[in-house]
């Protein structure tokens, strides 16, 4: 498995291409901004994008997506409870921004759901709490995990914007504390970690800092 990673539009939002290196078929995910970038760095490495995958549907992780489509004829994959999120333009307006434009084919994702890039596994954790319908996607054989914005280095997501709540958040982030500690994480926003370093070294997992 190769992994790039672009940090695209105005937020910053990491965008990866994740791509089996022995068909060179490549998901991409949260294209949330600056779609020629991604487009020609997969055409200049020969890579042949099969899956436009989606964390979550805030705007900043899916501002690239209809252009994508349009260029790759890839299916778009959320999790259903993001549908409401999505159709409204992943809430671009609350932060000011114009609503990105929003394909009509999109196909639904699932928990425990295995989606195959080549040869390359990724299996679907629902992790809600940012938003409803957030997910990770885990390259089981690769110990690694796209973790959108349910848990940054030295972070976590959050919870204020509409359909996020701080206790699911937290149940969520359990779940990924009992994935290996050499697990690979790569957040939606800000530098790759691993889940040992968050355990031992985020505050905001820390018994006393909850709340
Ligand atoms: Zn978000
Ligand atoms: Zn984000």
């Amino acid at each position: 498995m190769q992994v790039k990673t672009f940090t695209v539009g105005q937020l910053f939002t990491n965008c990866y291409l994740v791509t089996c290196p022995r068909t060179q078929h490549t998901a991409v995910i949260d294209p949330g901004d600056e779609a020629y970038r991604i487009l020609s760095a997969a055409r200049a490495a020969q890579l042949k994008i099969t899956h436009i995958l989606l964390t979550h549907a805030h705007f900043d992780h899916m501002g690239a997506a209809n252009a994508l489509v349009e260029a790759t004829s890839a299916p778009i994959l959320l999790h259903p409870e993001d549908n409401l999120l999505f159709d409204v333009g992943g809430g671009a307006m609350l932060f000011g921004f114009p609503p990105p434009d929003v394909p009509n084919r999109v196909e639904s994702l699932g928990e425990g759901q295995k989606i195959l890039v080549g040869e390359v596994t990724l299996q679907v954790m629902h992790t809600p709490g940012h938003s409803p319908g957030s997910v990770c996607f885990y390259a089981t054989e690769h110990q690694a995990i796209f973790v959108g914005d349910v848990l940054f280095a030295d972070g976590i997501g959050r919870t204020d914007l509409p359909g996020g709540d701080y206790a699911t958040l937290m149940r969520s982030i359990q779940r990924l504390m009992n994935l290996p500690d050499e697990t690979a994480v790569y957040p939606g926003h800000g530098p790759a970690t691993t889940i040992g370093r968050e355990r031992s070294e985020n505050l905001w997992l820390s018994e006393d800092y909850q709340y």
